[in-house]
């Protein structure tokens, strides 16, 4: 059993992680997801607002959705052409 401290300890670990520790790699794990289930017209942002906040706060980041959003669409469209 975990004791309150132990609990605590791992709150705040959680939600240290939440706020604060979406670091590019994290989001860039994330991405290949992101930029799926954007594809597939659900809601992205909603189902990942950490990954959401991190591209409009990071430009590199920005960049690879982007790119990666138009790869999958130029792969798409070359498949239902
Ligand atoms: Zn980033």
């Amino acid at each position: 059993m975990l004791n309150v401290s132990q609990v605590k300890k791992l709150v705040r670990t959680i939600v240290a992680f939440r706020h604060d520790e979406m670091t590019c790699e994290i989001c860039f794990h994330a991405l290949d997801r992101y930029v799926e289930m954007t594809l597939e017209g659900k809601n992205a942002a909603e189902a990942m607002p950490l990954v959401q906040s991190h591209l409009q706060g990071c430009t590199e980041c920005g960049e690879e959705f982007q790119a990666l959003l138009e790869a999958l669409k130029a792969i798409e469209d070359a498949h239902e052409g």
